[in-house]
């Protein structure tokens, strides 16, 4: 057919090539094969579970060598608002909805997976996964099992994707190769592993970087019992969990902000990262976004504080009350289903093709609200703004998954030092001008609001 786009450098091509058909063709073998295990469609799982995972893996890998490797190294985020996956079209919209209904059958009707209880079998999707967690844990896949396995998956294939995508930037080729190994070691291989070593123990832990308050059961009675009674092991989770959150966080933010965390581990950010990153400019610059941002972010770290107290006391004075009220059913229930499940959840991933990318982790995530305190106040981190350079393309804000109106900051020459910043450094990564840097250094002077100066006026007054 012939070429109709009247434009010079014709952005968009209109054709695949024959390797393209074929990688998309193993993307559609292997989720066809998810969705006929959905559907009740019997299956031989020993054979059919690693040809659905390795067609996934391996479609995607060939499929963004082709993209990628045939365009130089650079910035590569043009026509982001024409295509119909990442500007809120109907391909968009057919994921979101997807996402979403999988979301809320794994947290509230997990026996549409196929999860058998009351000693049934599994049968469906969840009986797909069965031999892999019988070879892992010794008993038949829980819905969690099928979806740390696929959260995996999807982590692992579409990082490599960003890798090549933005193989230009060294910051993101290193960053993306531990927020890949974090999630398939630490966050389900080892603990797998464990779990299986130490099946005779009641669950008191998986992944080791998962800390209280994103980790919002982790002070729950039965938990802290199941770490009690878990041996070395579980008494490991319960030092290491506190320690985590009350002394390893605060110092580590403290030095690099809370990027190690953020951007280069958890398992919410590596997930936005990876799979989210064709969504990534749909997150909201508006004002009134950031307001609401900060209210909701903070009052959800209000809520985790109070409920964790609630259940705290109730664990040291063995009582399941407080002022009269059942502790249970008037807080912790709640949470868990609106922050732990439907937020997190069903909107935090779910709604990627329509917000963007980082809903939880700038509205939701009460440990990014922790985090961000010790950033905005009491952190080495921020990015400086080269303001003379900066010829306003836009790029840094288009690019920025916590709405940040980065070239706000970098037509001003001002440093910025946002508590929501996550230090993705895409940012920086497509400025075509290098006017953006991640820097840790001397608190003095970090903070450095320069309301109007426009332009080469900015590099001057910073001199
Ligand atoms: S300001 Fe830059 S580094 Fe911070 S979250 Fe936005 S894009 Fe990432
Ligand atoms: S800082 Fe860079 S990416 Fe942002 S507007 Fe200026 S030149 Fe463009």
């Amino acid at each position: 057919m012939k070429n109709e786009s009247l434009s010079i450098s014709n952005p968009d091509k209109n054709k695949i090539d024959f390797i393209e058909k074929v990688a998309i063709g193993l993307i559609t073998v292997g989720l066809l094969i998810l969705a006929l295990s959905f559907l009740n469609i019997k299956l031989n799982a020993v054979i059919f579970l690693p040809l659905s995972l390795s067609s996934i893996l391996l479609g995607t890998i060939v499929y963004s060598r082709r993209i990628y490797l045939k365009k130089l190294p650079g910035i590569k985020n043009d026509a982001v608002w024409f295509r119909s996956l990442s500007s809120r079209g109907l391909i968009a919209w057919s994921i979101g909805i997807t996402l979403t209904g999988f979301y809320v059958l794994i947290y509230w009707f997990p026996r549409i997976l196929g999860l058998g209880v009351n000693g049934n079998s599994n049968t469906g999707l969840a009986a797909l996964f069965d031999p892999l967690s019988y070879f892992f844990e010794g008993k038949p896949a829980s819905q969690w099992f099928v979806y740390g396995t696929l959260y995996t998956l999807c982590i692992t294939s579409l990082g490599y994707k960003f890798i090549l995508k933005y193989r230009h930037n060294r910051y993101q080729i290193i960053r993306t190769i531990v927020v890949m190994l974090s999630q398939l070691f630490f966050a389900y291989l080892i603990p797998e592993i464990l779990e299986g070593l130490n099946s005779d123990k009641a669950y008191f832990a998986k992944d080791i970087k998962n800390m209280w308050p994103l980790n919002y059961y982790f002070f729950d009675s039965w938990h802290i019992d199941n770490m009690r009674n878990g041996g070395t092991m579980g008494m490991i989770y319960l030092v290491w969990g506190i320690a985590l959150f009350l002394i390893v966080t605060p110092i580590v933010t403290y030095f690099v902000g809370k990027r190690w965390y953020c951007s280069w581990v958890c398992g919410c950010g590596g997930l936005a990262e990876t799979a989210g990153d064709s969504f990534r400019q749909l997150s909201s610059k508006k004002v009134s976004a950031w307001k609401f941002e900060r209210y909701m972010i903070h009052g959800v770290l209000l809520f985790a504080v109070l409920m964790t107290s609630a259940v705290l006391y109730n664990y040291f004075t063995n009582t399941t009350t407080i002022f009269g009220l059942d502790t249970y059913t008037w807080i912790r229930q709640p949470y868990g289903f609106l922050i732990g499940a439907a937020f997190s959840g069903v909107i935090g991933v779910g709604f990627y093709p329509m917000l963007g990318s980082r809903v939880w982790c700038r509205f939701g995530c009460p440990l990014a609200a922790y985090m961000g305190i010790f950033q905005r106040f009491k952190s080495r981190f921020r990015i400086t703004t080269n303001g003379g350079q900066c010829i306003s393309c836009g790029n840094c804000s288009n690019s920025c998954e916590m709405g940040i109106d980065v070239r706000a900051y970098a037509q001003k020459g001002e440093n910025i030092v946002r508590a929501s910043c996550v230090g993705c450094g895409i940012c920086s990564a497509v400025c075509p001008r290098g006017v953006l840097k991640l820097e840790n250094g001397d608190e003095k002077n970090r903070i450095n609001s320069n309301p109007i100066s426009i332009g080469n006026n900015s590099a001057k007054l910073n001199m």
